[in-house]
């Protein structure tokens, strides 16, 4: 097993090299098949797995099932809304997957991940069958928590914007459409929920808009944590320093549900009515994910050397629908690395060799607090074989020390090269 293994490091390492040399994989069917993955979900987790099978192991055959035609970014999402990027920047094509990786890419939905039968069913009516499947469906929200928003009304009018698409840019158009001394509201869930500090840079993109068009403008921040759940003192700085008085924010505030007709977020003690209202509701692993929740009926728990969920052999599951490890963030980096930890495993299993014993995930979360400052969180997790868990390694990573432009441009770069690592 052991020489096997270092064997399989090797062919990996001459692959990678390859690959950094330009020399991407072939097309799927220029190389005969030792074997399938199918792949659920095009986003920062499945995308990475994808490319990276493919560039590992260009023997291993890869479909990736997702219905959006192009993949469109959460980070950065953010800037659309306070007008400083657009839809177009933040969206790119599934094209160098294909073209450059050889991944078959099915625009179609899964309907239903078959573990008993190995094979994922498509809304369009194909069977894919599979070898060993990757899930990377994010996140679905629970509507039963909010019902009001939970309604064709609801999900039209009360928008939370929390996938990037269409709905960013129908909340941009709410806000552009906002009378001049209105009240911007967001409501944020409990954790654990998708990119901790992205509603607070959402609140600081909301008001460097309102600064610059509408400033008799509120932000009204409705939190259902106690405190600021990312970064807290370094936002509050920008708050103050950046936007005066013109964002509020409010701790233990959950809301329970809305009311479309009046604009209210509902409360546990009280209502708040806004112009606009931006409620995220509470999340849980992406429904196609379903079968494999284990934890509290909402998150999916794996093994983190192979990313296999605890509870179907041969089905690996990424990204935000995972229940975290201790002070993971459910982030892109995350997902990116979850991707390529995965893509390592699997193409290690499906060559009868040993996976890596030692993991390790970086997470960089850079969040925009006007058109050109930035502050980032950054940390390193590393498997604890005793625990059977992802750690973060003490001292390791940390805080920026303050806002500055040369953070934003480094959040830009930070963006472009995620975006090249999963999309080729
Ligand atoms: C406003 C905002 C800002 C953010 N900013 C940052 C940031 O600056 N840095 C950072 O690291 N993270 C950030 N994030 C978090 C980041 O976007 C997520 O953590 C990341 O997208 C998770 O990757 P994923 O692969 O799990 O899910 P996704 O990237 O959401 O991908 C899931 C994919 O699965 C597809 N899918 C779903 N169901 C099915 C199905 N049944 N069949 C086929 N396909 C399906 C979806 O269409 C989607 O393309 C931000 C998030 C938000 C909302």
């Amino acid at each position: 097993m052991r020489q096997g293994r270092r064997q399989f490091l090797k062919a990996a390492g001459a692959t990678f090299a390859a690959a950094a040399a330009g020399c991407a994989a072939p097309p799927a069917s220029a190389v005969a098949e030792k074997a399938r993955v199918v792949i659920v979900g095009g986003g920062y987790g499945g995308a990475t797995a994808a490319r990276y099978i493919r560039m590992l192991d260009p023997a291993i055959g890869v479909v990736l099932v997702e219905p959006d035609a192009q993949f469109v970014s959460c980070p950065l999402s953010n800037l659309v809304l306070g007008g400083f990027r657009s839809m177009d920047d933040i969206t790119r094509p599934y094209t160098a997957l294909a073209k450059r990786f050889g991944v078959r890419v099915v625009h179609d939905r899964a309907s239903a991940v078959d573990a008993t039968r190995g094979e994922v069913r498509l809304a369009g009516g194909e069977t894919l069958k599979y070898d060993r499947v990757i899930v990377s469906g994010g996140i679905d929200f629970m509507f039963g928590e909010m019902p009001a928003m939970g309604t064709p009304e609801g999900r039209e009018r009360v928008l939370h914007a929390w996938k990037a698409g269409p709905q960013t840019a129908a909340l941009r158009k709410q806000i552009e459409a906002m009378r001049d001394g209105g009240v911007f509201v967001i409501s944020i869930p409990e954790m654990p929920y998708r990119c901790p500090p992205g509603p607070y840079e959402r609140a600081c993109q909301v008001a460097a808009y309102f600064q610059r068009a509408k400033p008799r403008s509120k932000v009204l921040i409705l939190d259902a944590n106690g405190d600021v759940t990312s970064k807290g003192a370094l936002f509050k700085k920008a708050w103050s320093e950046l936007y005066g008085g013109m964002i509020e924010y409010h701790p233990n505030s959950k809301a329970v549900d809305v009311d479309i007709a009046t604009r209210t977020v509902k409360l546990e003690l009280e209502d708040v009515k806004g112009d606009v209202l931006n409620v995220i509701p509470p999340m849980k692993a992406a429904n196609v994910a379903n079968p494999f929740i284990t934890a509290n009926g909402r998150w999916c728990e794996v093994d983190w050397l192979t990313y296999e969920s605890k509870v179907a052999p041969g089905v690996h599951v990424l990204g935000d629908s995972l229940q975290i490890a201790p002070v993971m963030p459910k982030s892109a980096s995350m997902a990116n690395g979850h991707g390529k930890t995965c893509a390592h495993a699997v193409v290690a299993l499906l060559s009868g060799a040993a996976p890596n014993e030692a993991p390790t995930l970086l997470n960089t979360c850079y969040s925009m607090v006007s058109d050109t400052l930035a502050i980032h969180v950054a940390s390193v997790h590393k498997y604890d074989p005793a625990g059977r868990t992802m750690r973060a390694v003490p001292g390791a990573g940390g805080l920026s020390a303050e806002m500055n432009e040369r953070e934003g441009l480094l959040a830009t770069n930070w963006a472009l090269n995620t975006w090249a690592d999963a999309l080729g």
